[in-house]
Order: C-alpha cells, then structure tokens, then sequence
C-alpha cells in the first residue's frame, strides 16, 4: 500500500475514509527510517512499539470512537526530551545506559492525544551546537546533500522531516537549534514563546533559554501540536499561566501587516548576499500588497551573541554539574584516588570537547573576580534588549529577519576558531534573550541548489499572529525551493 502525508488534517480524513491505517503509516516511517539509515537521524528507533500502539489505534478507531488530536500522528522526538522507560542521551556520552524515569509534559501531553513516538532524534550534546556535528552518536547528513550539514543543535529532527521519516518532530531551542535547522533543511520550523510548552522532562540546557519547539511541514500542523503542548504545568512555575490557547484557523486572509526589520541585520557584513537580496526584495512584494514594512533602527545587533554566550554558558555550567558519574548514566572506570578525582575523571571522558568548553566558560563568566565584568554586563544587555522589544511591539505586530547568515554548510567548513561558529547564531538568539516566539518559513533557494527562508518574530504571547503571518509568507511569497520527501509524493 502507498502512503504519503500531507498534513494531519488531511491524514485523519484518509483514516476516516479507510484509506490506510496508522498501522500503513507506520510501516511506511519504518521502512523509510531503514532506507535513510545513512543519514543517522535517529538515535533510537521504537518500531516494534510504535507499530503497537498503531495497531490499538485502528481497533480504536474501527470501534467508532472520534479521533483524538493526534490520533496515529507519527512523530519523532529529540533526544533530550524524557520519554519514560526509554534511553535520553542528549547525544552524550555521560548519559550512556540511562532511562527516563518519567514522561516529559510535553512527550505526556502528545501521547495523552494519541500521538505515535516512533524515536529518538539525534543532536549536539546537550543541544549546543549548530552543525550536529557535537554528538556521540556522529554526524546527521543534510538530505537534499550528503555533503552539507544539517544545521544544529536538532539536527536529527530537521532531517526526519526533511526526509519524510515521520509527519513531525520536536525539537528545543535555546539560541536558534529549531529556527535554524529548519531553514537548513527547508521545513517549518515553530520556537514558541519562552514558558509556552513546559520545560519539565526537558534535559536543561540554558533554562532561562530553553524552549521545545516543532519542526513540521505546515503552519497548521505546527499549530496542532502547540495547541496540544501548550499550557501551564505544575511542573514548570516558569511556564505561562493562560491556558492553551486555540491556533486554528491559521490561514487568515485580508489582514494587513505591520512588520518591523532592521537594516543592521540586513546591512550585516556575514550575510550573504543572495539572502540579503532574498529578503529585500520579499520586503518590496510584501509593501506592494499593501502590509506596512519599515526600517527600525536597532543598535544591540553586536553584543547579542556575547550576551547569549555568557548568560547560557553560566546556565549551562550550572544546569550540567548534575551529571557526576554518581546519579546518572557513564562512569568512569579509571583508577582515581579520591571522590574530586572520580568527578574529573568522569567528567572529562563523558563530556565532548564543545560542552567541557562551554562549562569551563560558564565557571569562568560567574567566577567571583569576574562575575560584574561578565554575568552583569550580559544581563543589562538582555534587559535592554527586552525593553527595546517592547517599543517595537507598541507599534509593529511582527519583526522580519533572516535565520542564519548562510544557507547549510559543507561538512568541510572551517571550524578551527569556535567563536566564528557562535557568530553564525547572531539572528536566532535575539528570540531566546528576550523570550519572544519566532518561526522560520523556508521561502526560497540558493542558487547553490540549498534552500533557506526568513525569519519572523511576534510580541510575547502572539503566537497566533506568527502562525497566520508566516502561513501567509509561504502561500503567497514562496518562490521554488527543493521540495521535501511528504511535497515530492
Ligand atoms: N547554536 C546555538 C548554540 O550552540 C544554539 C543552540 C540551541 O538553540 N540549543 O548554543
């Protein structure tokens, strides 16, 4: 039987129709896992359950019960996210042998709506990164070019849909790990607002940063699991206390914009070219159809990645101390003679060089001598930051920007200097200082055959906004880009 997915709508309406069953679905996700093995998106692959749980949903189905949210919707999860009784690794060597203890909110809330989970997707360690290039488990490949990067930190995610391994994944972004291998890849991809979607389960990184986020094919579907995600949780007292809010419909028509941009992001000397064109001529259509696109002056362009390199890495040299060879997972075997000695020698075998790099400067940037030169100094940028989202928001609903100043890299990039890779995040991390939800809408391609699309912001708690926006950009201002696996069939 031939199965191809186009969206959750239109998926449940083939069930209905007794067209194919989620157990076909699964089996066409299963089968093409194996097929696009080479592309290693996946650190573990649940098929034997998944089918399970496939076949309970039909018998649930057949006996006339009305279909849940996500009934059989087939999805895959990063591998920072808890999903009980199955391994979490943050692509890690220190979590080796380690199994969730609990469900994730967000992983409890899918499954509560009849969600499939058929994996976990391979990453960075502990997510930082943007290449996937940090992981244990080795690098995920671009699928439109085997030679090219898949973008990071959730890497495997982005390829799992780019490649039609499942019908949606989730991912987290803390400095731009969904929004920009979405555009890597050339598939949505949703960073809700900061405290949106619970945190409880997710492995911290930087948790004044951090935020699940939804890699799709359709602003609906990226709704859908939003409106399923979403919502406060006792678990997460940073979580937004409305309640989930409904996101359909997305598709609205007549509405004109106010949309914001900043010729510093624009004028950047890292962007290039080709996108910086991209973007100005999307910005003359957009005002020819009457939304109103201006010119914002904004001065903090520079000191926004030494900001976020500072606040998350003293985050993350928090956060990740928990992981002592003692609580969880890999322990070292080597000689040691005392308990210091143990943790150092656990510490350096488990950790990869980007998060023993990181933690180091996070110990560094909160050390007494430096904490004011340092911590201080990156918190009134934020503070600033946020101030001068909020004037902005007084008078634009949305803020336009690029995603990342290049299309994928080529695996044989230079990466002899880490600091020019941190430099590369200097348009996503702007979201997460200031907690804003934003999306990357895949638009356009490069003419060295990538693709890439742009990025667009909303005020704090307009996530609705985003989702009708940024469905507007893709039907309307689109122009041809590789297609993905679920477009091509
Ligand atoms: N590239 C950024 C970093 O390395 C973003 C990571 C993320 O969002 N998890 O920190």
């Amino acid at each position: 039987m031939m199965f191809s997915f186009n969206s959750i709508q239109a998926y449940h309406q083939g069930l209905l129709l007794n067209d194919y069953t989620c157990t076909d679905a699964v089996k066409h996700y299963l089968q093409k896992i194996e097929e696009e093995k080479v592309l290693n998106a996946f650190t573990s692959v649940y098929g034997a359950e998944a089918l399970q749980k496939a076949v309970e949903l039909d018998e649930k189905r057949n006996s006339g019960q009305p279909l849940k949210k996500l009934h059989g919707v087939v999805i895959a999860i990063k591998d920072v996210l808890c999903y009980r009784d199955h391994p979490v690794t943050a692509a890690s060597r220190i979590l080796q042998g380690f199994t969730s203890l609990y469900n994730a909110t967000a992983i409890q809330r899918l499954l509560d709506e009849d969600a499939i989970l058929i994996g976990h997707c391979n990453c960075d360690e502990f997510a930082m990164g943007s290449t996937n290039e940090n992981s244990y488990y080795g690098k995920v490949l671009n699928a439109l070019d085997h030679n090219r990067v898949p973008g990071g930190s959730s890497g495997g995610s982005a390829v799992a849909v780019q490649a039609g391994l499942c019908m949606a994944s989730l991912g987290s972004d803390t400095g731009g790990s969904v929004r920009q291998p979405a555009d890597f890849c050339g598939i949505i991809g949703l960073k809700p607002a900061y405290g949106r979607i619970s945190r409880y389960g997710l492995l911290a990184y930087a948790s004044s940063f951090d935020s699940i986020g939804v890699f799709s094919n359709t602003v609906e579907d990226a709704a859908a699991l939003l409106e399923v995600m979403s919502g406060p949780d006792d678990y997460d007292s940073t979580c937004l206390s409305e309640k989930p809010l409904s996101y359909g419909p997305v598709r609205q028509t007549g509405k004109k914009y106010r949309i914001a941009y900043f010729s510093a992001a624009l004028d950047h000397p890292s962007l290039d070219g080709e996108i910086r064109d991209s973007i100005l001529n999307l910005i003359d259509r957009l005002k020819q159809d009457g939304h109103t696109v201006s010119e914002t002056p904004f001065h903090l362009l520079d000191h926004v990645v030494p900001a976020y390199y500072v606040l998350t890495t003293a985050e993350a040299s928090s956060n990740l101390s928990r992981y002592d060879g003692i609580r969880f997972g890999y322990r070292s075997e080597a000689p040691v003679t005392d308990l210091t000695d143990f943790y150092k020698q656990t510490r350096s075998e488990g950790f990869g060089k980007e998060v023993q790099r990181r933690i180091m400067l996070g110990t560094f940037v909160l050390s007494a001598g430096y904490y004011d030169a340092y911590f201080s100094k990156a918190q009134q940028v934020r503070r600033m930051l946020v101030d001068q989202v909020n004037l902005i928001f007084s008078e634009f609903d949305a803020i336009l920007l690029p995603v990342s100043p290049t299309t994928a890299l080529p695996f044989d990039h230079d990466d002899a200097d880490p600091t020019s890779m941190y430099l590369a995040d200097i348009y996503t991390v702007f979201a997460n200082l200031t907690g804003l939800p934003g999306l990357s809408a895949p638009l356009f391609k490069h003419s060295n055959g990538m693709p890439f699309g742009v990025q667009i912001m909303t005020a704090k708690t307009d996530e609705l906004t985003l989702l009708q926006l940024s469905g507007l950009l893709i039907d309307q201002y689109r122009t041809s880009r590789p297609k993905t696996e679920y477009e091509a069939n």
